[in-house]
């Protein structure tokens, strides 16, 4: 009997849904040769639904998305929305998903392809390929926070005023279980893990570390180090090419994705993965937003999304094959030449061929 996945997908607003429909028939395309069928379901959030539902995300899409195998989400939001009530914006979808799925980790991969080393603001990039692991449901953004007015003086005689305040909190439950996942991860790639903390100043960091240390003895063969988060920033732009997995707490991840998302360039390349407990579907998305200067005009680069399904498929169901032919196959046509307008560069104009969102995927779907 063929293999089926049961896939929810939210295309969202502005560019989402013309990168997610590339996706699907890539991910089709790529899963029928395989012998798996892939089933979909699709589901509405964000301002689309919003403008049908009057809320960004509806029980449905949630109850739905939690019944599937995976989720693939386009992305949500645009200037239409930016000024409904501030509980109702369309990004309150993206938290609601998350939360609602129970997705702790996310996973963001940087790789650089030689075809567009042009894109990176480094000059000499070398083979970047590196992942990050981001601790997504903990931290400061999730513990407690508030304000007092204090009639204190600060020591050279200012009056302190108003204090306001952000708590980080991290259980052990919470950083060994995303521990494990960046060491699994790890073993499955150059056995490389990197912790980025500030151990030595705070004491949830210095948690992380410890823990992080008592689990390498789990991974003999990981090449387990620890860098501090200032450091961390600097070594990304130095040495980016030395770094394999790396795995980090909600508030240094946020930035540090952001640093290493522009290493590589390009927005519209990059996928991503957000993962709860085994057995809970996963959300895989790009990590643009939902462009909508350019959505409907045919314009966008839906690669981010096409190798968020490939991601999807090794993540979720261990389908390396499909994975890894669908990776091949966007890398097949960059070095034909072919290129939608963000990942084109001044000087290059005779070395590639400018296409629309869909011939680059029917060039995609040839080339599998
Ligand atoms: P954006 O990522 O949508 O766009 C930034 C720039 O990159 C734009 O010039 C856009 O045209 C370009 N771009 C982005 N993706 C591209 C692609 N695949 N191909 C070609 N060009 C691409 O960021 P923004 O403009 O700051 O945000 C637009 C909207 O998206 C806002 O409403 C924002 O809240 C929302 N947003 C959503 C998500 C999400 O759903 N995960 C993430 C970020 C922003």
């Amino acid at each position: 009997m063929s293999k089926k996945y049961n896939i929810a997908v939210i295309p969202g607003d502005g560019i989402g849904p013309e990168i997610t429909t590339a996706a699907v028939e890539v991910l089709e395309a790529a899963a029928s040769r395989q012998g798996i069928e892939i089933f979909i379901k699709e589901l509405k959030a964000g301002g689309a639904a919003i403008d049908s539902f009057g809320i960004p995300l509806p029980q449905e899409t949630i109850e739905s998305a939690r019944n599937s195998d995976a989720v693939l989400l386009g992305a949500v939001g645009g200037p239409k929305w930016d000024d409904v009530e501030p509980e109702i914006r369309p990004e309150k979808a993206l938290l609601g998903l998350r939360s609602g799925l129970g997705l702790y980790a996310n996973i963001r991969p940087v790789v650089v392809y030689d075809e567009l080393k042009d894109a990176s603001p480094l000059k000499n990039p070398g083979n970047i390929d590196f992942v990050i692991v981001r601790e997504l449901t903990g931290g400061i953004y999730f513990g407690k926070n508030g304000g007092y007015q204090s009639g204190d003086h600060l020591p050279d005689g200012t009056v302190k005023g108003k204090v306001v305040f952000d708590t980080e909190s991290y259980s052990e439950g919470e950083i060994n279980r995303i521990l494990k996942i960046a060491f699994d991860l790890a073993m499955k790639r150059r056995k490389k893990l990197t912790l980025v903390d500030k151990a030595n100043v705070l004491v949830t960091s210095r948690m992380w570390r410890s823990l992080a240390s008592q689990m390498s003895f789990d991974y003999p063969e990981v090449e387990f180090d620890c860098l501090y988060i200032d450091n961390a920033a600097m070594q990304l732009i130095s040495r980016p090419s030395s770094f394999d997995v790396i795995v980090t707490s909600n508030l240094f991840g946020d930035i540090l994705s952001d640093e290493a998302g522009q290493i590589a360039g390009s927005i519209g390349m990059l996928p991503s993965a957000s993962i709860g407990a085994p057995g809970t579907p996963g959300l895989f998305e790009p990590i643009h937003g939902s462009a909508p200067d350019i959505a409907g005009q045919n314009k966008s680069n839906p690669m981010g999304s096409i190798l968020s399904a490939a991601m999807m498929m090794r993540i979720m169901f261990g389908e390396e094959q499909v994975a890894s032919d669908i990776e091949n196959a966007v890398k097949k046509t960059l070095e034909k030449g072919l290129r939608t307008s963000d990942i084109t560069f001044i000087g290059e104009e005779n070395n590639f061929t400018l296409v629309g969102t869909k011939e680059i995927t029917e060039a995609i779907i040839a080339n599998l």
